[in-house]
């Protein structure tokens, strides 16, 4: 019953709407995340309001999670001048807890307004990333978030978030080493979440917990990919190029005349 008056509390409606527009939308996957509600009736404690951490993690890890946390916020804060959006951080410290709650393959998810971290992905670089696409649902209205390319927002995420897993020297080695990636043309087409799932398929980025396992070097080509493209445009364009596509999309206008004018470092090509 206690668990039942605390999903009723939290807004139940509210989480299951943000639910089903996460599912369409967001390209790091959708946690199946109802357990969320209750965190602390499924093996996780309290750090802060906005911090859960899995039950047996001593004091450093607990800090570690604070101070990634306020880093991750900064980061948001100077990307988007301000912020909107105020996710809850979940953190697994084993890859059982993070099955538990729907993780697998990823390092990171986002479902509405909570952000789950796997062991993996303890540090500000995910939940940066994480928060990135949590903050830009936040400021776009629904169909403008709708109508968002998958690419730019994963890459908006990664030149953001800054993890050496997604950085501009981790693209170059891969590209050195001819991994199979798409062309620009091809990543600027994954436009949905069906079509950016399909090209993680295609790419074989849905291979990374198998070659995990086998001691393999990862790729998430994808998302490197995606930072590729966007990174010298964020350095460029900036916080008022940011908020200016944002409020051309939420003005009804296509994606790609406002991410073109705004392309001062020519980041289409
Ligand atoms: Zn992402």
């Amino acid at each position: 019953m206690n668990v039942v008056r605390k999903i009723l509390r939290s807004g139940l409606l509210r989480i299951i709407l943000l639910s089903f527009a996460a599912s369409l939308a967001s390209g790091c996957s959708v946690i199946q995340g109802g357990k969320l509600l209750a965190p602390e009736s499924f093996g996780l404690e309290q750090v802060t309001p906005n911090i859960y951490v899995e039950s047996g993690a001593d004091e450093a890890m607990r800090s570690q999670l604070r101070e990634a946390t306020n880093r991750a916020e900064n980061a948001i804060r100077m990307a988007y001048g301000s912020v909107n959006s105020h996710p809850v951080v979940y953190a697994c410290i084993t890859e059982h807890c993070f099955e538990s709650f729907g993780g697998r393959t990823a390092i990171a998810k986002v479902y509405g307004d909570s952000i789950l971290l796997s062991p993996r992905g303890l540090n500000w670089h995910f939940i940066a990333h994480e928060w990135s696409h949590a903050e830009l649902r936040s400021r776009l209205t629904f169909s403008a978030w709708l109508h968002l390319p998958q690419w730019f927002d994963e890459g908006l995420a990664v030149a953001i978030s800054e993890a050496p897993e997604h950085s501009e020297a981790y693209y170059q080695s891969m590209i050195t080493s001819n991994i199979p990636h798409p062309t620009t043309e091809e990543l600027h087409s994954l436009k949905s979440l069906r079509e950016w799932l399909a090209a993680i398929h295609k790419y074989g980025d849905d291979k990374d917990a198998e070659r995990r396992a086998k001691g393999e070097q990862e790729t998430h080509i994808l998302y490197a990919m995606a930072g590729h493209a966007v990174r010298p445009w964020l350095a460029k364009a900036g916080k008022d190029g940011l908020l200016t596509v944002i409020a051309r999309l939420n003005a009804g206008e296509d994606f790609n005349p406002a991410w073109i004018d705004n392309d001062v470092a020519g980041g289409t090509q």
